[in-house]
């Protein structure tokens, strides 16, 4: 199989501000999807970590050039995030590289941008239960996943409407006990590149410690993979023909774009 290169990005801020997320990941979330990855995927995956507080926030055009598939968490600082960096990852999306995209991150800008709408939801804090329902079984980011739910006993809500577009695969749907009900597995495609959006991971309960969870995002991390032909026939004129045409009409070559 060949190695597969990820960067895990970060805020990095409530692990170093707030109480809760401080005790359950000292060394950042970054630190434990890192771990979470190397666990499921051994040898198979190169980890690297980045974050805001870094130049360029971690994300160079020789670090993106060299990843993979990049995970996106964030919350509280998504308009600390520069345009630049926004506009980079978003072509390298273009290009074939993966995105996963972790929780709170559906209002960062990269998804937003990826999806043209809103990305908004209802949200509630109140430690309830959440049903994981795998609705497309046989799908790759479902392997190994065991019963046709499983539960987290504390999360954060997150509703619907989810202000998305259709996306090309719905994989998880989650119920919780307050009644709601949200996609929170769900793919896209956008040029030759392949998202993936997971509800779970709310920094205040040890979701991103749960082997289920762990494994879906690696599963989603090989998932996203860039795949296929290098091909992508960038738009161009093509003169002349690949095979002779006889001459239909004469071409006013003033009305072309040069
Ligand atoms: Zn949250």
């Amino acid at each position: 199989m060949k190695r597969l290169h990820v960067t895990v990005w970060n805020e990095f801020i409530h692990e170093r501000t707030a109480a809760r997320p401080m005790e359950i990941y000292p060394r950042g979330i970054h630190a434990v999807l890192a771990e979470a990855l190397r666990e499921q995927l051994g040898g198979a995956v190169d980890v690297r970590t980045a974050t805001l507080d870094q130049p360029e926030h971690g994300l160079s055009p020789d670090v993106l050039s060299q990843t993979d598939v990049l995970t996106w968490w964030g919350h509280a600082a998504h308009d600390r995030v520069s345009e630049a960096v926004v506009d980079r990852v978003h072509q390298r999306v273009l290009e074939g590289m993966g995105l996963l995209v972790l929780h709170s991150a559906h209002a960062s800008k990269i998804f937003r941008r990826l999806m043209g709408t809103s990305c908004m939801l209802r949200w509630r804090e109140a430690a309830e239960k959440e049903r994981i329902w795998t609705i497309d079984p046989s799908h790759p980011i479902a392997d190994g996943l065991e019963g046709e739910f499983f539960e987290l006993p504390h999360t954060e809500m997150y509703g619907e409407f989810f202000d998305i577009p259709q996306p090309a695969e719905i994989i998880f749907l989650s119920w919780y006990e307050g009644g709601e009900v949200f996609r929170s597995g769900c793919t896209f495609r956008r040029g030759k590149g392949k998202i993936f959006y997971f509800g779970p991971g709310h920094e205040t309960f040890p979701i991103y410690h749960d082997s289920r969870v762990r494994r879906i995002i690696a599963n989603a991390a090989r998932w996203a993979a860039p795949s296929g032909s290098p091909y992508f026939g960038e738009g161009r004129r093509i003169e002349p023909p690949l095979s002779p045409i006889a001459a239909k009409h004469e071409v006013d070559e003033s009305l072309h774009r040069k």
